[in-house]
C-alpha cells in the first residue's frame, strides 16, 4: 500500500481523557488498605478530573510559560512580585479547593494524611510545581501550632479550602500560603552555619518581633503570604514567620527578593534568591531553638518528597505502558516484545514498591499521634522512604523516556519535564547523604525507631524465601559497628527495600511479591531495568498498571 507522506500511522493517541486513579492498582489498593477507603469516591473523582486534557494542559502550559519576577514597578518603587501563568494559578486553586494543603488538619477521620497523599499523588502528575507550595503550606502547621497566639492568628487562613493570589495582607486575604527560607549561600544542609541575624524591636522572645538582615540563598514559591525562617539571635539560631506584607498594607520592605533561579526543572514554580533587610518577623516557638521548631516542617515535607516521586514514577511508567501498548515494530506491539516486557514490568514494579512505601508512610503520619510504635516507626521510616523513593525516581524516569524512543526526547512529550523535575525531591528537605545521617541520628536517639521498623519488616518473613534471607543480611549489617557513618546509604538502601518487600509480600498478588523479592532481594539481579528473570508473570504486574485500555 503506497503512503502519503503526511499520513500518520503508528503513533499512540495522546493518553488523556482517563481516570488516573482508576487504572492505578497499587494506588487503589493501597489506599484502601492504609485506612483511606471512606474516600475512594473522592479520590476516584479527582482522578478523573486530573486525567482530563484539559487539566493535563494546566501542567504543560505553567512549565512552558514561566514565572517571571518584577523587582520594581515602572516608577522605580520596589514591588518585589512574581508573575505566573494563569495555568499556574489554575493548579494552585484546584489542589488548594481539594485540601491537598490541609485535609489532616481538617479532618480528624483516620486515614486522613492516606487520602491527602493519594489526592496529592493525582495532582502531582498534571505538574510538580505546585506541590511546593501546597506541602509548604500543609507542612506548616504542626510548627505554627507550637507558638499558640501566632496559630489563632493564621491558621483560619492556611486551613481555608480558596487560594487567593491577591497581594493582600493576610488578614483581608481569603486563604493564605506559606513558604521556607531555611538555606543560605555558604550551606543549606548545615542551618546551623546560617549567618542571617534578628534583633529583637522591643522585648523580645517567643511570639514578638524581631528585625531580620541577611540572605536566604533559596526561597521557593515566594509570592507566598508568609514564610518560616531561620536567623541568629544572641541565644542561637531560631524560627521566624515572616510576612510578605505587612498589616497596614504595606511590603515588608526589608524582604527582597534579587532573582530567580534558572531551574533544572521544576519549572512552573518560581524559587528566588531573597535579602532580608531590617525585615520584619514574629519569633515562633523558643529563642534559641529554631531547628526543633521548624523540624515539624520538615518532617511533614519529607513525607511529601516521598509520594511526590512515587506520583512522577507513576506517571512516567504510566506513559511509556500506554506508548508500548499502541507502538507497532517488528510486526508486533512494543507491549508484547518479549524484552520490553521485561523492561516494562521491571519499572511497575518499582512503582508500586515506591506507592505502596509511601502510603504506608502516609498512614503512619495518621497513626502517630496516639501510637508510640507507628511515631517511632514513621521516625526512622520516613528519613529511609525519603532517600530511596527519591532517588529511584531518576532511574526510573530516565527508562521510560527510552520506551518511548526518540519521542520521549522531545519536548512536546511529558517525559522530559518528568526528567528535569526527577532529581529535585531528592535534593531539598535534606538531601540523600543528609535524609541517611537523620535516620543513624533518629536511632542513636531512640533504638526503638529501629526495633519497630523491623518489626514491620519482619511481620512478612515466611513470605518468600528471599525476603527471608534478606532480612538476615540487614540485621547482619545492623549489627555491625564499624564504620556506621560511612555505611548508611547501604543500611538505608536495605531498609528500604526490606521495608517495600515486606509490603509486597503480605498484600501484593504474590507474582508481584515474587518478582521484587526476585529483582531487588535476592543479590542475584541485573543492575538496568528489564533484566527480570524469564520465568516472571510479565502480564499480572503489568496488568496492574497498564491505563486507559
Ligand atoms: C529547586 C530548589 C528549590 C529550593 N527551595 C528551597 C526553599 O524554598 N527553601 C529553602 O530553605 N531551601 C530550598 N532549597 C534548598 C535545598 O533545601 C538545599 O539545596 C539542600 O538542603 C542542600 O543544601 P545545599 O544546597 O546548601 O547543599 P550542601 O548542604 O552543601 O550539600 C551538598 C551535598 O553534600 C551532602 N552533605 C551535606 N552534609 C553532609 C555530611 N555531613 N556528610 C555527607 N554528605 C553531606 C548533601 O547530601 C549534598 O549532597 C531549594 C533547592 C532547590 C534545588
Amino acid at each position: 500500500m503506497l503512503r502519503q507522506p503526511e499520513e500518520v500511522f503508528n503513533q499512540p493517541p495522546p493518553l488523556e481523557d482517563y481516570n488516573l486513579f482508576a487504572h492505578d492498582t497499587p494506588l487503589r489498593e493501597g489506599l484502601r488498605r492504609e485506612g483511606g477507603a471512606w474516600a475512594e469516591e473522592k479520590v476516584s473523582e479527582f482522578g478523573a478530573l486530573m486525567g482530563r486534557a484539559e487539566t493535563l494542559r494546566l501542567g504543560e502550559l505553567a512549565n512552558r510559560h514561566l514565572p517571571i519576577l518584577r523587582t520594581h514597578n515602572r516608577f522605580g518603587h520596589r514591588i518585589d512580585e512574581v508573575e505566573f501563568h494563569p495555568a499556574w494559578h489554575e493548579l494552585l486553586s484546584i489542589g488548594v479547593a481539594h485540601e491537598h494543603h490541609s485535609l489532616p488538619w481538617t479532618n480528624s477521620r483516620a486515614g486522613a494524611h492516606v487520602v491527602r497523599a493519594a489526592l496529592n499523588m493525582l495532582r502531582h502528575q498534571v505538574d510538580e510545581g505546585a506541590s511546593c507550595p501546597l506541602t509548604m503550606t500543609f507542612a506548616v502547621v504542626p510548627s505554627l501550632r507550637l507558638q499558640p497566639a501566632l496559630a489563632t492568628e493564621w491558621l483560619p487562613r492556611v486551613l481555608a479550602r480558596e487560594y487567593d493570589p491577591r497581594v493582600l495582607p493576610a488578614a483581608e486575604k481569603r486563604g493564605v500560603l506559606f513558604g521556607m527560607a531555611l538555606t543560605e549561600r555558604q550551606g543549606g544542609s548545615d542551618v546551623q552555619a546560617n549567618t542571617t541575624r534578628a534583633v529583637p524591636t522591643a522585648k523580645g522572645g517567643a511570639g514578638e518581633e524581631y528585625e531580620l538582615n541577611g540572605h536566604k540563598w533559596f526561597c521557593s514559591a515566594p509570592m507566598c503570604d508568609a514564610f518560616l525562617t531561620l536567623a541568629q539571635t544572641d541565644k542561637g539560631l531560631s524560627c521566624f514567620l515572616l510576612p510578605r506584607l505587612l498589616p497596614d498594607s504595606t511590603r515588608n520592605n526589608g524582604f527582597q527578593l534579587q532573582r530567580l533561579k534558572d531551574k533544572l526543572g521544576n519549572r512552573s514554580n518560581a524559587s528566588s534568591e531573597v535579602e532580608f533587610r531590617g525585615a520584619l518577623a514574629r519569633m515562633l516557638g523558643e529563642e534559641g531553638r529554631g531547628v526543633p521548631t521548624i523540624i515539624e516542617m520538615v518532617r511533614h515535607t519529607r513525607l511529601d518528597c516521598a509520594f511526590g516521586s512515587a506520583a512522577t514514577m507513576r506517571r512516567a511508567v504510566a506513559e511509556a505502558l500506554h506508548h508500548a501498548a499502541h507502538r507497532y515494530a517488528f510486526g508486533k506491539r512494543l507491549l508484547e516484545q518479549p524484552l520490553m516486557r521485561n523492561v516494562l514490568a521491571d519499572l511497575c514494579l518499582e512503582s508500586e514498591a515506591a506507592t505502596a512505601l509511601s502510603l504506608r508512610l502516609a498512614r503512619g503520619f495518621d497513626e502517630s499521634p496516639h501510637d508510640e510504635g507507628q511515631r517511632r516507626f514513621t521516625r526512622l521510616a520516613t528519613a529511609v522512604g525519603k532517600y530511596w523513593i527519591t532517588k529511584r525516581a531518576v532511574a526510573v524516569v530516565a527508562e521510560t523516556l527510552e520506551a518511548l524512543g526518540g519521542n520521549g526526547y522531545v519536548e512536546e512529550s511529558p517525559l522530559p519535564r518528568l526528567y528535569r523535575d526527577a532529581p529535585l525531591n531528592s535534593i531539598w528537605e535534606g538531601s540523600g547523604n543528609v535524609q541517611c545521617l537523620d535516620m543513624l541520628r533518629a536511632v542513636k536517639k531512640d533504638a526503638g525507631t529501629l526495633e519497630m521498623t523491623l518489626r514491620e519488616i519482619r511481620a512478612a518473613r515466611g513470605g518468600n524465601k528471599y525476603f527471608d534471607s534478606f532480612i538476615t543480611k540487614l540485621e547482619r549489617e545492623l549489627t555491625e559497628p564499624d564504620g556506621i557513618e560511612t555505611r548508611a546509604r547501604r543500611i538505608a538502601e536495605l531498609l528500604a527495600l526490606a521495608l517495600q518487600g515486606a509490603l509486597l509480600v503480605q498484600h501484593a498478588p504474590p507474582e508481584v511479591a515474587d518478582a521484587f523479592c526476585t529483582a531487588r532481594l535476592s543479590g542475584n539481579a541485573g543492575l538496568a531495568f528489564g533484566t527480570l528473570p524469564a520465568d516472571t508473570n510479565f502480564d499480572r504486574i503489568i496488568e496492574r498498571s497498564l491505563p486507559n485500555m
